[in-house]
């Protein structure tokens, strides 16, 4: 009996034991204070509550003018992520023209390596519902951003430049200043040692912010440019990169906007910039296009970075070059077929210039200088940064080979 007392003691101590060493692994549930909205990736007015363990409610804040059109959810948590698996349901209190959840999102525990998110209720571009849940896999790190797509923040930009303006071949120009004092980029890459007056000038820009992915695809035909294979179309190409025409946004979460809540790609004045009839950063992208339409290097192709359903989708509205001083079209397409094995890319389109669209960056380029203009979107379905590159890069290869 005495025995029995003592084994059944032992057991109960063991299990004590075991009990208390199993907490002490069990990591620290998150909590409120862990949540950053303002950082460089951010998600202006938003407000979370808890609800259970690792469960919180979300109510996103509104793009500035738009009370209807939510900020995207981009936050960090500061810490104790490690081991837990986030649950947030999203909630937006407004009937949206622009919903929160059109895109997947992605989590990274260093700001760098992407990992992309779904929404529960996701479904590329159809997706109209004011709530919707996304649930993280166990984290891995104490410290985890979430942010849009396959976020960019205005100082991950600043980075980047840093590292490309150590070639030869990139001259950065600040081209003008935002409204919250931000420098806005246009880097300018060609080989400075060759005949300049006979190079072909293509212009790459972004105008919705929040389209992150048209951005990773800029970045993979910049960085193509400055490989190996690029370097030689240095010779007789200029390429202009303006990756964030609103660099305000990326901190604030806003999806299409400038700090006025001006739609960006909404914002092009084809009789020519105005600083008192455009939004402030559309109207110093725009005047510094007109000077170097001005200058001894016009351009010659402007390409208008977005994101939508589908493969990336280009559509042109051609210039005189077109069919001319360069193939056809249709060699045009047969040249990105035999470089897109992975099907990356649409063949291009055509549409006719719509002068009821010329307030956009689209079609009023076209409007005022007749130049070529390519509405190029797509990519929603790229998850990663890879992927997105990749796509670039086939663009721009295809573009070299097409124009030299
Ligand atoms: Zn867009």
């Amino acid at each position: 009996m005495r025995i029995k007392i003592q084994f059944l003691l032992f057991v109960f101590l063991c299990s004590c034991l075991f009990l208390i060493f199993c907490q002490s692994q069990s990591p620290v549930e998150l909590s409120v204070d862990d949540f950053d909205f303002n950082g460089p990736l951010g998600s202006q007015g938003a407000t979370i509550t808890k609800v259970a363990r690792n469960h919180f409610k979300v109510i996103p804040g509104h793009a500035p003018n738009h009370p209807d059109w939510p900020n995207m959810l981009q936050f960090r948590i500061k810490d104790h992520a490690k081991g837990n698996a986030l649950r947030l349901d999203v909630e937006f209190n407004q009937s949206s023209e622009y919903p929160f959840n059109d895109y997947s999102y992605s989590w990274s525990c260093d700001g760098k390596t992407w990992h992309p998110v779904h929404w529960k209720g996701y479904q590329v571009n159809i997706n109209n519902s004011n709530s919707d849940v996304m649930v993280f896999p166990e984290f891995t790190g104490n410290t985890v951003y979430v942010g849009h797509q396959a976020p960019i923040a205005y100082e991950d930009l600043q980075q980047f430049i840093t590292e490309w303006e150590k070639s030869p071949y990139v001259k950065v120009n600040i081209i003008g200043k935002s409204i919250e004092g931000r420098d806005i980029y246009r880097l300018e890459v060609t080989d400075m040692g060759t005949e300049s007056s006979k190079k072909w000038v293509h212009h790459f820009s972004n105008q919705h912010p929040g389209e992150h992915y048209a951005q990773w695809r800029m970045v993979g035909m910049l960085e193509w440019l400055l490989s190996d294979a690029g370097r030689d179309y240095l010779k007789s190409s200029i390429n202009h990169f303006i990756f964030m025409m609103s660099p305000d946004a990326p901190s604030h979460g806003w999806y299409r906007v400038n700090g006025e809540g001006v739609d960006m790609n909404r914002s092009y004045r084809y009789l020519g910039s105005s600083e008192t009839e455009q939004a402030h950063e559309a109207y110093i992208c725009q005047k510094d296009l007109e000077s170097l339409m001005a200058s001894e290097n016009p351009v010659t192709d402007l390409w208008i970075m977005h994101t939508w359903r589908g493969a990336v989708e280009p559509i042109m509205i051609p210039g005189p070059e077109i069919g001319t001083q360069v193939g056809t079209l249709s060699e045009f397409r047969e040249i990105i077929i035999k470089n897109d094995p992975l099907l990356l890319v649409e063949p291009i389109k055509t549409e006719e210039l719509d002068m009821a669209n010329s307030g956009y960056w689209t079609h009023g380029p076209h409007a005022q200088f007749g130049i070529t203009t390519v509405l190029c979107e797509g990519a929603a379905t790229f998850y990663t940064v890879e992927k997105n590159k990749k796509s670039g890069i086939v663009l721009m290869k295809s573009i070299a080979e097409y124009y030299h």
